[in-house]
């Protein structure tokens, strides 16, 4: 090939060490897709999905972009949700936010261009909402680490308030939304116990 011959080289060594540690590797992967969680991460590349919570191929359902941003007017995201919670049966939605995200960051400043702003606009609204809570930090750092949490566990709330997922708590489904953070300096994840387990009130019938 004759480009990023590297990248090639690197696959041709990874499926190969697949398949010398289990021979039927690709043909159990080609056969199905049965992950049990969805992951919607951001799409830093610090932050592999799969390999933080030592998941294998197969196993993690997976969604990234800009600073993990559930939108309704997103219809990649939603085709991704849809396809997670009606066709493979999910039921474990993970939102994972990471300190050092660039795209809260961004949030944090002054206006970019599009289509960025467009998409950052909610983390700005997010800043806004919860103003007095990032302003009571003192240095930069803190009020970024801060927004950081702050934008997951709305995205959490704004996620569990989609009709795709009224409509499968109201069809009796068991479905969980979670709110996680990762910390780029130790490599830990946190749960910041915001999980939603159930159509929000306003919601329920
Ligand atoms: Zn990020």
């Amino acid at each position: 090939m004759r480009h990023l011959p590297q990248l090639f080289a690197n696959n041709r060594a990874w499926a190969s060490r697949q398949i010398r540690q289990n021979p039927e590797f690709f043909a159990r992967l080609c056969a199905i897709q049965a992950p049990r969680y969805l992951w919607i991460g951001c799409a830093d590349s610090r932050v592999p999905a799969n390999e933080i919570v030592g998941l294998a191929p197969g196993e993690l359902f997976v969604h990234r972009n800009v600073a993990n941003v559930v939108r309704s007017d997103d219809f990649n995201g939603l085709a991704v949700l849809q396809y997670a919670i009606e066709i493979l049966h999910i039921r474990d939605v993970i939102i994972c936010g990471h300190y050092g995200c660039g795209g809260v960051q961004a949030a944090l400043g002054a206006p970019v261009s599009d289509p960025l702003e467009h998409w950052i606009k909610p983390i700005r609204a997010v800043r806004r909402r919860h103003a007095d809570d990032i302003d009571s930090h003192t240095d930069a750092p803190a009020r970024w680490r801060r927004l950081c949490e702050l934008n997951v566990m709305a995205q959490v709330q704004g996620l569990s308030r989609l009709p795709i997922l009224a409509a499968a708590w109201a069809a009796g489904r068991c479905l969980n939304v979670h709110g996680w953070i990762y910390d780029l300096k130790d490599g830990l994840l946190r749960d910041l116990d915001v999980s939603v387990t159930r159509a929000p009130p306003e919601q329920a019938a």
